[in-house]
């Protein structure tokens, strides 16, 4: 491969050339023989390791850039507005739209929704992934007479258009689009980010070949690590293997003991887990059930959005990572100010106070639920913002450093030290347009000049 200098690049505060041959770095100094090689002049600007994302739904991202986004639009009239257009725009099929808020866009059933798009068939997909609204058309489509566990109906016994959790019962009914990876890929690498974990669980073959496929032919250059695989082996032509996701709800019933049994059986095959867990409730069981099961290395919680501090010790003594969402500070902290238990405000997304009790601390996006944009969550984990410019747990706020330190924890290793710019490492490196505490200052992606993975130039 090409061999590429970095000339006059900031790295940990010293200007430098950096060398890069066969994907990895050969050598930095101040002075590097550039025959032959493609020069890069960084004019001054850092040049870091590549950001991972701990937490991602790449195909959800994919879906959600090919349907209607909602997530955007502030209000009632901009929701319906949107959905009129689509309508009036989309030939025969089912529209799809993603990232419905019931707090900005209104209360939804199938009756608003036809009003809006009139006999076609719509699916609206809750902001949290877990229901879905369709028109009624929608409904006699997918249903054609079925009446599963999950549909909601009204008191005369007429499904209102919600779906919850169905997610894969609807997958079996309506046939899979196949989206396309290409633009995520890209989005990500205009971050700096340059490599991602996929949190989805049970992934299937499917879902697999888009990932495989987008992966082999580079439309997704990222390094990916996939949380929702049984067998490493299988993938492992283009990925690696992280812990087993496990979803726990408290709307379908906790168990601790039979939740410690299910993460005992991933142990004893050599497999850490990560739980989703997002309410009090949530991670007090996931955190008992992790105590029964005995520690194991790369246990994970995703999430622990109110994490009650009486659970730190156990965390801490059993090295469970936790993969915090400051994100969701910015994007949803307002509804949390109405919403959120006063008793859990406390303990809503922890950031500084796990990392001062010496828990291990990763980040992820968990885009498409909030944006994938690193730089925008390290601002607000710096801030605690609100989109409104309320602030939340102040006390929970940490410099942009600390922050930006999450994202370039090992693939692997999340919540471990930060990975650095050195030799022998490989090239995944992501350059600024300025010094590093010039760009953490006021952390933007609008900074990031290049990305390389393994060597290979993917943003410029
Ligand atoms: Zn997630």
């Amino acid at each position: 491969m090409m061999k590429t200098v970095i000339t006059n690049a900031e790295v940990e505060g010293r200007f430098v050339s950096v060398a890069v041959e066969d994907g990895a770095i050969v050598e930095i100094a101040e002075d590097v023989v550039t025959l032959g090689a493609d020069v890069v002049d960084a004019a001054g600007g850092a040049l870091i390791a590549g950001l991972h994302d701990h937490h991602v739904h790449l195909l959800a991202m994919a879906a959600r850039r090919e349907g209607i986004d909602l997530d955007p639009l502030g209000t009632p009239l901009a929701f319906d507005d949107a959905l009129r257009a689509a309508s009036a725009n989309s030939e025969a099929g089912w529209l799809r739209a993603s990232g419905y808020d019931e707090h900005r866009h209104g209360i939804l059933d199938c009756r608003r929704l036809d009003e809006l798009v009139g006999k076609k068939p719509l699916r609206v997909q809750h902001r949290s992934g877990l229901a879905w609204v369709l028109s009624t058309t929608g409904i006699d489509l997918l249903l054609s007479g079925e009446l599963p566990e999950g549909v909601e109906v009204d008191s005369d016994g007429n499904p209102t258009g919600w779906l919850l959790r169905l997610d894969d019962w609807i997958a079996d009914r309506i046939a899979p689009t196949a989206p396309s990876l290409r633009g995520v890929g890209a989005e990500l690498a205009s971050f700096g980010i340059t490599g991602v974990t996929d949190a989805t669980p049970n992934l299937g073959q499917g879902r697999l070949e888009l990932l495989r496929s987008a992966a082999n032919d580079r439309s997704l250059p990222q390094r990916l690590v996939l949380l929702g695989v049984d067998d490493p082996a299988a993938v492992a032509d283009f990925a690696r293997v992280g812990p087993v996701k496990i979803v726990i709800d408290e709307v379908t019933g906790l168990d601790p003991d039979a939740l410690a049994h299910v993460i005992s059986a991933h142990h004893f095959k050599g497999r850490a887990v990560a739980i989703h867990a997002v309410s009090r409730a949530e991670t007090v069981t996931a955190v008992t059930a992790l105590a029964l099961a005995g520690p194991h290395p790369g246990d994970r919680i995703e999430h622990g959005s109110v994490l009650p501090d009486d659970l730190d010790a156990i965390l801490a003594s059993g090295a469970v990572t936790v993969v915090i969402q400051p994100g969701l500070v910015g994007e949803r902290g307002d509804h949390y100010l109405s919403s959120v238990d006063r008793v859990d405000l406390p303990f809503l997304h922890r950031a500084a106070s796990l990392q001062s009790t010496g828990i291990a601390v990763a980040i992820g996006s968990d885009a498409p639920v909030t944006s994938a944009d690193p730089w925008v969550t390290i601002a607000t984990a710096t801030t605690r913002r609100t989109r409104s410019g309320n602030i939340i747990g102040e006390s929970e706020r940490v410099d942009a450093r600390t922050a930006l330190g999450w994202y370039l924890s090992d693939p692997l290793d999340p919540g471990g030290s930060p990975r650095r710019v050195m030799c022998g490492s490989a090239a995944d490196l992501c350059l600024l347009d300025a010094p590093l505490d010039e760009v953490l200052a006021a952390p933007d992606a609008a900074h990031v000049r290049m990305t390389w993975v393994g060597g290979r130039l993917v943003h410029s």
